[in-house]
């Protein structure tokens, strides 16, 4: 029988296992195996530069920040499965983790750092120049000198969207909002500040239906949705704001979610509709979605689990 099995390996089940470990629970973690499409690490493994996690004054690749988060999960005495959980059953106690490759784990606490995966729209040409101009996160990327001054895209009509596109505009003159709709999404403060902001020109009823480039982006083939005409717009850097995927398929619905799939936690906390499972970072947080916030509440989840298996609250 485990204290507290940890599923995922981003910043928040890594921070989490941190914790564990000192705390002396001898956390195990299934980090996953290309679950949800991303490798074991998370989301980081996909980018380059991560200039804005503490600690780090000349930026340090995602794949290195996830390697040394593992080894210190690991030093701390972290025991690591490589291993996609299918199934959590906690209908009885203890709750049993289910692994896609045979294992079968028993814990008195679980906690849940699956993340969420952005939406892509896998367009041609998408695979090719993927952060070579093509990103899914305006304020992780958005200050490359890759995207300085240039013609800057933000595909979707969200708040995500709305917020993209504000942030850009410190790096460029020249933002376009790229909306498959003539209405925003977007709430009405959120819409009033791109409208009203003039280095933001948004682009009604607009798809993007290929991206050209050789070894950056150079421009979008765009469709008009309403009078089917193509045509091509140069620019320089294209992001998506097309909504989140959070990974919480395997939960099958025994956790209260919210409306789009995000674990639902207690405010303040990381415990979720069921007592004794924790849940923290990107798969519980639909707003900051960033690596620090993930780390943050990962460390929450240990303390929380701690005090819960001393039988506190
Ligand atoms: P994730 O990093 O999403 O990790 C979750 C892990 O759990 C994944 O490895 C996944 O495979 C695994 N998993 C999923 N389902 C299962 C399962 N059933 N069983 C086992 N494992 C599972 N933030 C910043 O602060 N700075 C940046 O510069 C920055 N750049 C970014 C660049 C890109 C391209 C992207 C996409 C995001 C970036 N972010 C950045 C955001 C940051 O990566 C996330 O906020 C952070 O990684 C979230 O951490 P997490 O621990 O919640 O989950
Ligand atoms: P949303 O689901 O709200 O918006 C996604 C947007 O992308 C929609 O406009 C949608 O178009 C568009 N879209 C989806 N799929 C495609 C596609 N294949 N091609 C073109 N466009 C597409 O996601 P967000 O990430 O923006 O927001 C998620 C939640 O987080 C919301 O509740 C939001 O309010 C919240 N949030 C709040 C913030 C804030 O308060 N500052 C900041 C960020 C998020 P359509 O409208 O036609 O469906």
């Amino acid at each position: 029988m485990e204290n507290v099995v940890i599923i995922g390996s981003g910043p928040s089940g890594h921070t989490a296992a941190i914790y564990c470990a000192r705390a002396n629970l001898a956390p195990v973690m299934l980090e996953g195996l290309m679950a949800g499409g991303i490798a074991a690490g998370g989301q980081l493994t996909t980018t380059t530069e991560v200039e804005n996690y503490p600690g780090f004054p000349d930026g340090i690749s995602g794949p290195e920040l996830m390697e040394r988060m593992r080894a210190q999960s690991l030093r701390c005495g972290t025991r690591i499965i490589t291993e996609t959980v299918e199934r959590l059953e906690c209908s009885a106690r203890p709750f049993r983790v289910i692994g896609d490759a045979g294992t079968v784990l028993e814990a008195k606490a679980v906690i849940i750092a699956t993340g969420a995966t952005a939406r892509r729209m896998n367009l041609p040409g998408e695979e090719r120049l993927w952060q070579r101009g093509i990103s899914a996160c305006a304020v992780c990327d958005g200050a490359l000198p890759l995207f300085r001054n240039k013609v800057l895209v933000v595909v979707g009509g969200g708040d995500s969207a709305a917020e993209e596109a504000l942030h850009l505009t410190k790096y460029s003159a020249n933002v376009i909002l790229m909306h498959r709709r003539e209405e925003l999404r977007a709430s009405r403060v959120m819409q009033k500040r791109v409208l009203e902001n003039s280095r933001i020109r948004v682009m009604w009823n607009t798809v993007p239906l290929e991206i050209v480039g050789d070894k950056f982006v150079d421009a979008l083939r765009v469709q008009d949705v309403k009078t089917g005409v193509v045509s091509e717009l140069p620019c320089g850097g294209l992001f998506y704001a097309i909504g989140h995927q959070p990974n919480t398929a395997f939960l099958n619905n025994q956790i209260q979610l919210d409306d789009i799939g995000y674990v639902l936690t207690a405010p303040g906390s990381t415990r979720t509709s069921l007592e004794g499972v924790f849940a923290c970072g990107d798969v519980q947080d639909r707003r900051y979605r960033q690596a620090i916030t993930a780390a943050g509440s990962g460390c929450m989840a240990a303390l929380e689990v701690e005090r819960f298996l001393d039988g506190g609250h």
